[in-house]
């Protein structure tokens, strides 16, 4: 990057954040894409666009205390932030993980603003989450903390105020809990959580539609490039929500998904990976991948879930988190002939991986674009809620393909306009951004 101005605004964020490299590499990757329309737009600079999108419109921290089933108190650290409702209600997941904090709410946040202008829908960015650790609590301590992280929440967020979803550890009985708490404090019945239980005003297609979306849109960018899933060998990381729907509509294009991980260990499957088995595994008995091999004598399981990337593949899809492909995972996935990396999870490639993926040619799908689908998809139960009705699994299910074709053209056509034919992270920064700062710009120094 050789704009001075970006240069200061970037080393001010840095200033200012520290302590969070999570955020400042995420808003260090925007940066370095956006020097073209910053350098073509002095009205951007003069209206301090750059300023005002790197700074949160509010961050909320608050106590979550909670009593365990041995009758302990626990106390967790809950966070909301509200970054950008530029272009419609604030909207995002909850996270439920040890390793959060402020800054990865914030990259997250940050992240999901340009995400949300790409679905086309009227929605803002932000993001929430706990330090809470889901895995191993019971069903009642799930509920007790949901309540108590909903009995701060619920003065922020509103139908038309901030609408928020699911993410890590935050799945459909979690939504659930926290729902049946918002209505109780407000006596509101309204669509102010997305990922709703289908009785209750959710979503057909919801529980689908990130890993459906990632691969609408990598097919439409395999497709681009002469190429498709078809007798493709796919590697999927993680074995959640997004990585388990990934796994079965890559299998639905013709390919053969070899490998999908836990935080443990990765299972190998030559066979190609038994969807249903795997769901009722991890969606149904909340267990542990390594159990997958004991029903599938010819899978192997791997201590480690780094070691996934050094399976030969065509095409690989990180379903997992942020920064699980490093510079040296990447370079294993290159020299064992994987030409396409598609982002399920977000931002699940470092800086360094990136740039292998550059130097070896490979067609690279950005997360805010790739794994649009779920916030697409909750977009369209905000709709649905809103004009009491709900759609067919394959309605919702053809409008988020439509979506998630018309996101790779977007970021395909930015791409090209800035001269940088075949970079869908820069189309997809670009494509992203100018919506939203159009938007602050005609709204004024708010
Ligand atoms: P889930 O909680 O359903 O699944 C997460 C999966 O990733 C699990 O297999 C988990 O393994 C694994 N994982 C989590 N943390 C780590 C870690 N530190 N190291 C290795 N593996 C890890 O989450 P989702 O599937 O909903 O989310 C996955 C990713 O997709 C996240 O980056 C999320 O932000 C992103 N995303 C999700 C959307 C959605 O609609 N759900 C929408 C857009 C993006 P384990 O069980 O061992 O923890």
């Amino acid at each position: 990057m050789k704009n001075q101005y970006m240069l200061d605004v970037l080393e001010s964020v840095k200033k200012r954040n520290p302590g969070e490299p999570e955020f400042i590499q995420a808003v260090t990757e925007v940066f370095e894409t956006l020097e073209p329309v910053i350098d073509a737009r002095p009205d951007f600079v003069a209206a301090g666009i750059l300023e005002r999108i790197t700074e949160p419109d509010r961050m909320i921290y608050f106590r979550v205390p909670w009593v365990d089933d041995s009758g302990k108190v626990q106390v967790n650290r809950g966070f909301r932030v509200q970054w950008s409702n530029a272009i419609g209600p604030y909207k995002g997941g909850i996270r439920l993980h040890p390793s959060v904090y402020g800054g990865i709410i914030k990259f997250l946040g940050f992240e999901q603003v340009f995400k949300n202008s790409l679905t086309t829908l009227p929605m803002g960015g932000a993001k929430g989450g706990s330090d809470f650790d889901p895995k191993g609590k019971s069903d009642n301590e799930i509920m007790r903390f949901c309540q108590s992280f909903v009995a701060e929440l619920y003065k922020y967020i509103g139908k038309d105020t901030d609408v928020p979803a699911g993410d890590i550890g935050t799945g459909a009985r979690e939504i659930g809990y926290m729902f049946g708490m918002y209505k109780k404090l407000t006596d509101e019945w309204s669509g102010v959580l997305t990922g709703k239980g289908i009785p209750y005003g959710g979503s057909l297609a919801r529980t689908q539609a990130t890993g459906y979306g990632l691969c609408y849109f990598t097919n439409a960018m395999l497709r681009a490039n002469g190429k498709s899933f078809e007798g493709q060998t796919v590697v999927v990381s993680g074995s959640g929500n997004v990585a388990l729907y990934a796994c079965q509509k890559a299998q639905s294009f013709g390919a053969k998904v070899v490998a999908m991980s836990d935080s443990n260990g990765y299972v190998y499957d030559p066979d190609g990976i038994d969807f249903e088995a795997m769901r009722v595994l991890k969606e149904v008995k909340r267990g542990r991948i390594k159990e997958y091999v004991d029903t599938h004598p010819k899978a192997e399981y791997h201590e480690g879930c780094k070691g996934i990337w050094t399976v030969p593949c065509d095409i690989a899809l990180p379903c997992a988190t942020q920064n699980e492909i490093d510079g040296e995972s990447a370079k294993a996935l290159a020299a064992n002939g994987c030409y396409a990396v598609a982002e399920g999870a977000n931002m699940p490639s470092t800086p360094e991986a990136i740039e292998v993926y550059f130097a070896n040619k490979m067609l690279y799908g950005p997360a805010k674009a790739a794994n649009a689908g779920g916030v697409a998809t909750s977009g369209l139960e905000m709709s649905q809620n809103s004009i009491r009705m709900s759609w067919s699994f394959d309605e919702v299910d053809e409008k988020l393909h439509g979506i998630m074709e018309n996101i790779f053209a977007a970021c395909d056509k930015a791409a090209k306009d800035y001269g940088m034919e075949g970079n869908y992270m820069a189309g997809a920064n670009i494509a992203g951004f100018l919506k939203v700062a159009e938007a602050m710009k005609a709204q004024g120094c708010v």
